[in-house]
């Protein structure tokens, strides 16, 4: 069920738990205000989530409210997860959905990183 991305931050989101260390995960890449990590459900050959330490809800509300650190170790992260899994050797896509219409399901912002295989045009018409 798509999300409402201008709702306040809710800590009992699944991004949230596994930040605590309440659920485990395939992690690639922790920085300081960041971590990557392998999605469960995965949508391409390579499928990365990369997600702020901080309560952010959506690319809107980091966009708005995150420090110039959180944001430039965050798109560092990006670039590093896409290295470490050889996500850039043969090209990659990078996505956020934000907001109910885009269809973020889980409401702490992540990133999406998709490689390793053809991924075919940007959207579906
Ligand atoms: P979105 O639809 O953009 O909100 O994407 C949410 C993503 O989170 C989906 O691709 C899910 O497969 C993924 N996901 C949900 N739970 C977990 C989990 N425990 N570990 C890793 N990825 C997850």
């Amino acid at each position: 069920m798509p999300i409402d991305h201008s709702l306040p931050y809710d800590d009992s989101n699944i991004f949230a738990k596994i930040l605590r260390g309440e659920l485990p995960c395939n992690k690639v890449l922790e920085t300081e205000h960041s971590l990557a990590l392998h999605d469960i459900n995965p949508v391409a050959a390579i499928h990365v989530l990369v997600i702020p330490k901080g309560a952010y809800v959506s690319w809107d509300d980091f966009a708005a409210k995150a420090s110039d650190a959180e944001i430039a170790d965050f798109v560092r992260a990006v670039g590093e997860a896409a290295r470490l899994t050889e996500a850039d050797t043969q090209g990659y896509r990078v996505l956020s959905n934000t907001g109910k219409r885009a269809g973020q399901e889980v409401p702490h912002l992540h990133v999406h990183i998709f490689g390793g295989q053809p991924l075919g045009p940007m959207l579906a018409r």
